[in-house]
């Protein structure tokens, strides 16, 4: 993959100037476990982490390892069995259904390997809502603001001539690139994606990994991003594993493999 970046960018210190070191997302004791049967199975088990602004951190782990449940469990779509998930100053385990919806709605961005596009709205539709429903989406100017965020975004990932194409009739890897611009478009603090790449070929792949990277890049956000595809690592500043339900980084991981 070609990319126009030599490496992991530095951490950049937050805007309002509080202590750039602090992490972005703390993740404390974090534990998963679904009853079966009578007995139960643990995905996750007390998994302590924390990821810094402006961070790109790639989760690794076989098929099953529980690489979607701690991206739904940083995201606040799932709830933990125990432990708890901070982002930035909100603890996300402590809110109630209602706050953690808004909260989801207003400062996190998903990109899943199935798009998950809304079929009745068209790309500049799917694109515009979430910067809709975060600024109440009531007043015609603020209409006007969503379309012209996510008319500007649509242009950076090269659908300005599908901006009024419905899902059905664009291809993965376009609807995966509508997707991309959703999941910025509201401004969010995180960015997490699932796979991106997991339903494409590999050349469109290759473009949107491209395409998420330097945008989210640009953008200075914090990209967590599960996947298969090696290539993102060398851009990666953590590496993770998911392997037993722990979370190691990809050094302890392999070190550990060499001492079986
Ligand atoms: P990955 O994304 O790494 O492929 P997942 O996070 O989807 O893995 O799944 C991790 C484990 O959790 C799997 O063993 C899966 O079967 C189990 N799991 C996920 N969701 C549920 C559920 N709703 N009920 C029971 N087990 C589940
Ligand atoms: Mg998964």
């Amino acid at each position: 993959m070609t990319l126009n970046a030599s490496g992991p960018e530095p951490v950049r210190p937050t805007a309002n100037g509080t202590d750039p070191n602090a992490p972005l997302v703390k993740l404390r004791g974090l534990t998963k476990s679904y009853e079966e049967a009578g007995t139960s199975h643990i995905v996750l088990h007390a998994i302590d982490a924390d990821i810094r602004e402006g961070e790109f951190a790639v989760l690794l782990g076989k098929s099953g390892s529980g690489k979607s449940t701690l991206l739904n469990l940083i995201g606040g779509i799932d709830v933990p069995t125990a432990g708890e998930v901070w982002i930035k100053d909100t603890c996300l385990t402590c809110l109630d259904e209602r706050h953690l919806t808004l909260f989801r709605r207003d400062h996190i961005g998903f990109v899943f390997q199935f798009f998950n596009l809304i079929p009745t709205l068209t790309a500049l539709e799917n694109v515009s809502l979430p910067y809709e429903l975060r600024r109440a989406g009531k007043k015609e100017t603020e209409k006007k603001e969503a379309e012209k965020s996510a008319r500007n975004l649509l242009e950076r990932v090269g659908l300005e001539s599908r901006m009024n194409t419905y899902p059905d009739k664009l291809s993965g890897g376009e609807q995966q690139r509508v997707a991309i611009a959703r999941a910025l478009v509201h401004r969010p603090l995180l960015i997490l994606a699932d796979e991106p790449t997991g339903n494409l070929d590999e050349d469109t792949g290759q473009t949107v990994l491209k395409l998420l990277l330097e945008l989210t890049r640009d953008a200075g956000k914090t990209l967590i991003m599960a996947t298969h595809s090696p290539e993102v690592v060398p851009y990666a500043n953590m590496v993770y594993h998911i392997s037993e339900g722990k979370l190691v980084t990809e050094i302890e991981y392999q070190k550990a493999k060499q001492r079986q």
